[in-house]
């Protein structure tokens, strides 16, 4: 009786288990695709300056509409294309898109002044270096400090050597580089110390509890004092309520980026809300 018991449970477990292997190689074999015929599409989250709202940036986020499934997340496409050595393809892809639709739509310098992506371990990794870089940004025009890279410290971290190489080089036309989810990763300080970094981006998980508990509240002044000592730029991450943005604002952050200001959106959303933006300034 148990015995038998205990080979369904095998087998349910097995044809889970195969079921769920066979639908990763699927998803696998579709980003594949989507990659191949330029399926993939960007989203933008502009980022605010707290003392005037006005737009201080916005991040490049990507985006899969997968034809039978919807929308995949891209923290499941996103280590899946790390994985299987496909994410300097999507981030030529996405830097490419962005960088072009933004300029054709006369959105950078004026409206928006920076615009941000993310990077990860392998795209520093490439044997092409800096130059696939430097092709991705080639349509701007002149210095590039309007464009900042977002690594984590745990990406950083995995490739020092290959992040530091090319670093230098974008540096050298101007690029920016923030450290993404910080406070996350295992060695912050040691990042700091070793890549020319000019903002921080205080991770969301630290902003949701930052009214209600206080030891993520100190955690946060603790980072802005850093910043602060440092000359590092912060932005916070995920700030979804006007209690948290308020808090943040007393602590001396000055730029946040969340839902309570605009969720990420197509180029179509991003230039009627600079729009409106606009005019409302222009009214004040
Ligand atoms: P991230 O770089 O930390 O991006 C911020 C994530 O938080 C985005 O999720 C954004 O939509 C979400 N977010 C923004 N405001 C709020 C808020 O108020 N509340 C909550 N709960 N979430 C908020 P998304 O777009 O799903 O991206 C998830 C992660 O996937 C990103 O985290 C980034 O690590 C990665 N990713 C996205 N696009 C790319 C890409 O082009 N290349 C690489 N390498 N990674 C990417
Ligand atoms: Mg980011
Ligand atoms: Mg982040
Ligand atoms: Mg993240």
């Amino acid at each position: 009786e148990a015995k038998s018991l205990g080979s369904n449970r095998l087998r349910v477990y097995k044809s889970e288990y195969g079921e769920n292997a066979s639908k990763r190689t699927k998803m696998l074999f579709d980003l594949k695709a989507a990659i191949a015929n330029k399926k993939l599409s960007v989203a933008y989250q502009p980022q605010f300056r707290l003392h005037d709202q006005q737009i201080s940036g916005v991040e490049v986020l990507a985006r899969w509409h997968h034809p039978e499934e919807g929308m995949i997340p891209p923290d499941v496409f996103i280590p899946l294309a790390e994985q299987h050595g496909l994410i300097c393809d999507i981030t030529d892809f996405v830097m490419q898109t962005a960088i072009h639709e933004l300029i054709e739509a006369d959105l950078l310098y004026q409206s928006i002044p920076r615009v941000s992506f993310n990077v990860s371990a392998a795209d520093f990794n490439n044997s092409q270096g800096s130059e696939r870089f430097l092709h991705n940004l080639a349509e701007l025009p002149g210095h590039w400090s309007v464009v900042e890279l977002e690594l984590t410290e745990t990406s950083a971290l995995l490739n020092l050597e290959g992040v530091k190489n090319v670093l230098s080089v974008l540096s050298q036309r101007g690029v920016q580089v923030s450290l993404d989810d910080f406070g996350t990763g295992y060695s912050s300080l040691s990042t700091l110390r070793l890549l020319p970094i000019q903002e921080l981006k205080i991770d969301q998980s630290f902003v949701r509890d930052i009214v209600k508990n206080a030891q993520d509240a100190r955690l946060v002044k603790t980072i802005l004092a850093m910043a602060q000592a440092l000359h590092l730029r912060v932005v916070a991450e995920g700030v979804e309520s006007q209690q948290q943005a308020r808090y943040l604002e007393k602590a001396g952050c000055e730029e946040v980026q969340g839902y309570l200001y605009a969720k990420p959106m197509s180029l179509n959303a991003l230039q009627s809300f600079v729009k409106n933006l606009n005019s409302a300034k222009a009214q004040s």
